[in-house]
């Protein structure tokens, strides 16, 4: 899959950088996302009740509202209202929802001309293409392809180049349509039902000039859009600028309740250019259903109508970064949060051409403003997709995939959805099934059934495995000060069998009475491939195994993060309240549950000093979406360790995701980043550290030097029976 340069990159992560740096100047930032997400679920709550109030206030204002069902509905009344009998100016701001609706289409098609006045969605016209990001819809030009784009189109008098030249050019270009212009088009960004108001967030200014200019105005929205009051508006205005491109505000906030009382400019009257104010000034809003209120009536999909689209998810998401909206992205919307609305709006097939570009690492639910859990409806939309598949190699597998799919994923969701099955026989078979997968003809074969791309290492799967080696191994510890289960997750009790060996004896050093019993996978694994059914069964069949522990007073600690999340986050979709809870509130990621042991007078006497030992650390994207990032950190310093850490959102291979072939290349520069910054010069001696399997593996194939989890910087290398 091709990436789409470093503009976007660059772009994208100011952005997200922005982000970071303005919510942390937001007093109660967490509170204000609590009360836009409760405006939200409210005003979709009683949405209908909400559209009949807007129309009144509206039609009481002296406007007109229309509520279009879909695109062609939309564009058949603003072509009405433009009129056909003469050709017009029709001037835009920046609105995705006329991207949506092809509006610049319907109206070019009746002899009229259609200018966007938004500088970057003017320079897409000019370039004939369509946006790469729905809030900078020209993010993956750079300046150099603007400027020779307008010499080529425009053959300026003056060579234009710097980006001061380039914005006056076009501001001259855009001033003199707006002058021109009969019919002024918006979106919006928000609407208030009790006073008509339209909230409009720009950059430029030209969504004023495109209202104050024309004497009629179009806004079109979706019905979403709609909030209960006015006094709304607020939270909404403090986050969508720095959710989205990191300003404290925009720099312009325009309110308008339509029709404006602001007098028509008459540009070619010299005298009085501003008329009295003008009766007959037309205000329409076109409110678009198009799948949105089917979307309201499906619990999973339902959660995409809160989106405000401020790209937060999209500025945070590596692999975005990397490939940019063209890639990820269907009909109109990009980023993890346009499988939702493509899903709604034009349907699974555009939805599924992009939805695999999600990996699930989560790094969007922490910048969502509204709290939206955007992998949730990637994995929901993905199963969807995986019941409506028609799989050819179906008879090869039916009956003997142990995954509970009422539909047919393809065979490679399959495989890895089933990866528990694999590990067993890969433990069961070894060191045949080794030797046999790295075979040539077993990675081809792995590859052109699969997809699995043979530049990857494959796992080595260990006979004996953490379960056999301590399933019946009596504690060591003769008065414990905690009980706890070890988490055996798939891949240390298949593969990384000492790191989970090395986990017991730091905790029994610290005085934990350690049982590591046999428990099915988390489920991440179908999860991961839109296998929601497999997924809970997993969650089903651990919660029971783990429950007797529990009510038995152990705690369960977990060394991989992406399990931990399982626990806490996915599996209150997937349990009852009850065992969700009781497995969420009892479940530790292991360097936070060292932590919590040290701070409650635990002797870190038999922990290894780390003497100053430089470190440069990468920590799980779940680890960070979860918040048990700084425990790592705090016990390594405490252990007397040199920590640096990286601030790469993701590692790049993500699961599976980074073993696919189609996008091998994506997860390999996403990782880019991260190598670049574990080998510069500050960092390139340091021992390098990571907490996920994902990320230890892709640190592996970066870096000469061999990562190691921090669990074993924590003791000497010794091995552990
Ligand atoms: S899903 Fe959330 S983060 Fe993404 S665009 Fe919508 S509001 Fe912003």
């Amino acid at each position: 899959m091709a990436t789409e340069g470093d503009a976007v990159r660059t772009n994208t992560q100011g952005f997200n950088q922005g982000r970071y740096e303005s919510v942390a100047d937001l007093d109660e930032y967490e509170t204000v996302k609590d009360e836009a997400r409760t405006i939200k679920e409210d005003a979709i709550d009683r949405l209908p009740e909400l559209i009949d109030q807007l129309r009144s206030t509206v039609e009481n204002n002296g406007g007109t509202l229309y509520l279009a069902d879909d695109a062609a509905d939309a564009n058949r009344y603003v072509r009405t209202v433009v009129g056909d009998g003469s050709e017009k100016t029709v001037v835009k701001s920046k609105s995705m929802t006329s991207e949506e609706l092809n509006v610049n289409e319907a109206l070019e098609a009746d002899g009229h001309d259609v200018i966007e006045t938004d500088l970057g969605e003017w320079v897409l016209q000019v370039a004939e293409e369509t946006p790469s990001h729905i809030v900078a819809p020209a993010i993956h030009k750079s300046r150099a392809a603007i400027a020779e784009l307008f010499e080529e189109v425009f053959s300026p008098t003056e060579p234009l180049e710097t980006a001061e030249e380039l914005t006056v050019f076009a501001r001259e270009k855009l001033g003199e349509w707006i002058q021109e212009a009969d019919v002024g088009m918006t979106g919006a960004n928000f609407i208030a039902a009790d006073t008509g108001t339209i909230a409009l967030v720009t950059s430029e200014g030209n969504a004023r000039k495109t209202v104050a200019g024309t004497d009629t105005h179009i806004a079109v929205a979706g019905v979403e859009k709609i909030v209960p009051t006015v006094e709304d508006l607020q939270p909404f205005v403090e986050l969508i600028g720095r959710s989205g491109t990191g300003q404290d505000i925009t720099s312009y906030v325009s309110l308008l309740t339509p029709p404006v009382e602001t007098p028509v400019i008459d540009d070619t009257d010299e005298e009085t250019p501003l008329s009295e104010i003008d009766d007959d000034r037309e205000f329409h809003v076109v409110l678009i259903d198009n799948g949105r209120m089917a979307m309201r009536e499906d619990d999973d999909l339902r959660e995409t109508l809160y989106c405000i689209r401020c790209s937060a998810c999209s500025n945070v998401c590596a692999n975005f970064q990397q490939v940019g909206g063209h890639a990820f992205g269907g009909e109109t919307y990009s980023g993890g949060i346009a499988t939702g609305w493509e899903a709604g709006i034009e349907g699974l097939d555009v939805a599924g051409e992009f939805n695999d570009l999600c990996t699930g690492c989560s790094r969007c639910v922490d910048a969502c403003p509204v709290n939206i859990d955007i992998p949730w409806i990637n994995t929901v939309v993905r199963d969807r997709i995986n019941q409506g598949h028609e799989e050819n190699f179906d008879f090869l597998v039916d009956g003997l995939t142990p995954d509970n799919e009422a539909g047919s994923p393809p065979l490679q969701k399959r495989f890895f959805g089933n990866f528990e099955t694999v590990a067993r026989l890969g433990s069961t078979l070894a060191p045949v099934s080794n030797w046999l997968a790295e075979t040539t003809v077993s990675r081809q074969l792995l590859h052109r059934l699969l997809g699995i791309d043979p530049r990857r290492d494959l796992p080595t799967f260990h006979r004996r495995t953490l379960i056999d080696r301590f399933q019946d191994r009596e504690t060591t510890v003769d008065t414990p000060r905690r009980r706890a289960v070890l988490y055996p997750d798939l891949y240390t009790n298949h593969v990384q069998i000492e790191r989970g060996a090395t986990a017991v004896r730091v905790l029994e050093a610290l005085g934990v009475d350690v049982a590591v019993p046999s428990v099915p996978s988390s489920g991440r694994a179908p999860l991961s491939q839109g296998m929601i059914t497999t997924a809970r069964s997993h969650a089903e069949r651990i919660s029971d195994t783990l429950a007797p522990y529990i009510a038995d007073g152990r705690d369960v600690v977990v060394i991989e993060p992406s399990d931990l999340a399982m626990f806490e986050r996915e599996y209150e979709r997937l349990l009852d309240p009850a065992a969700h809870e009781r497995l969420a509130t009892n479940s530790y990621e292991i360097m936070e549950y060292v932590f919590g042991l040290l701070e409650n007078g635990a002797d870190d006497a038999p922990l290894r000093d780390g003497d100053g030992t430089e470190v440069a650390y990468h920590s799980h994207c779940q680890q960070r979406t979860l918040d048990v990032e700084a425990h790592t950190v705090a016990v390594l310093e405490r252990c007397g360790f040199d920590v640096l850490t990286s601030d790469v959102e993701c590692c790049g291979m993500a699961g599976s995701f980074g073993y696919k072939s189609e996008y091998f290349d994506v997860s390999m520069a996403v990782g880019d980043e991260l190598r670049d910054q574990f080998t510069a010069p500050e960092t390139r001696e340091r021992t390098v550290v990571a907490s996920g399997t994902s990320c230890l593996e892709q640190l592996d194939s970066l870096l000469e030097r061999r990562p190691t989890h921090p669990i074993e910087l924590l003791v000497d290398r010794s091995p552990t029976e």
